[in-house]
């Protein structure tokens, strides 16, 4: 469906999940992808799935140097990046009361400020090169719904959603897109333990609009239309990809 031949992409947290998908969607639409997840195994058999000539990188985005060096080794090896992909998530589930300093830390590190600093590193690369450059941050609907348990979860991801709109208009000048993709439900291991009860799954076909949860494919189709020339103005938008979700108070 879509043509990314000589565009180079770097997706972080591609192991598994969401983030495979979009780095083998790329991949498929012809795309020179890197992947990076703190597990060198896991992104190397990610890799294999995928078949091709993918990049992999062993990084922990919630350490801003192996944020950076992922994203500057996608550039050594590629000469360039065209799209950047912050799809790398975390979430601890939890009542406001028992969340930790640390647990606060850690999702902030991985979701907010991986997203804010490596799409400062890729623009700066973009810029250099005079790059029409296009960055991605994967959000959450939760940013949205009020979810008992995820206040700090979903806190990162409003974040996120902030950022979009403020880097998009300090960098829009000079032709960089910045984006987010808000995902509803998708069945993938960041919540696989909580739709394996039957009765939590109906709850939530119940309440939703089109009565399923979506897949990772159709979340990877709606970053390749915001990476694309079909979505070249839109800028600093938080697109809901959620099956009418957002749409249910209650
Ligand atoms: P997942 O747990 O299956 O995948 C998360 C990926 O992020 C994995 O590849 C993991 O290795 C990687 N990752 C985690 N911590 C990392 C770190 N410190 N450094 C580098 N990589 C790291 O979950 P998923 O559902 O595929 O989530 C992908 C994104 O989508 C996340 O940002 C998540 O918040 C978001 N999201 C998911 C859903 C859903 O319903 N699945 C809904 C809304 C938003």
């Amino acid at each position: 469906m879509w043509n990314f031949e000589g565009k180079v992409v770097a997706v972080t947290g591609a192991s598994r999940g969401i983030g495979f998908e979009i780095a083998r969607q790329f991949a498929l639409a012809g795309a020179q992808v890197g992947i990076c997840s703190p597990h060198m195994d896991r992104v190397e058999k990610a890799a294999r799935e995928i078949g091709g000539d993918i990049f992999t990188y062993q990084a922990d985005v919630s350490d801003i140097q192996q944020n950076d060096a992922f994203i500057q080794a996608v550039i050594e090896k590629f000469g360039k990046i065209d799209i950047l992909i912050c799809n790398a998530g975390v979430e601890v589930r939890k009542p406001c009361m028992e969340i930790t300093p640390d647990e606060w830390d850690w999702m902030f590190q991985v979701n907010t400020r991986s997203f804010f600093f490596g799409a400062m590193t890729a623009a700066r690369d973009m810029i250099k090169r005079n790059i029409p450059g296009i960055i991605i941050g994967v959000s959450s609907v939760n940013a949205q719904t009020v979810v008992p348990g995820l206040s700090v979860y979903a806190a990162t991801k409003c974040a996120m959603n902030h950022l979009a709109e403020s880097m998009s208009r300090e960098l829009g000048k000079q032709g960089i897109r910045v984006n987010c993709i808000a995902p509803g439900s998708i069945l993938t291991d960041i919540n696989r333990h909580i739709y394996c009860i039957p009765e939590n799954l109906k709850a939530l076909q119940d309440k939703l609009p089109l009565e399923r949860q979506g897949t990772c494919e159709e979340i990877a189709d709606s970053v390749l239309f915001l990476a694309s020339d079909a979505a070249k103005y839109i800028t600093g938008q938080t697109l809901y990809v959620d099956g009418g979700l957002t749409l249910v108070r209650g």
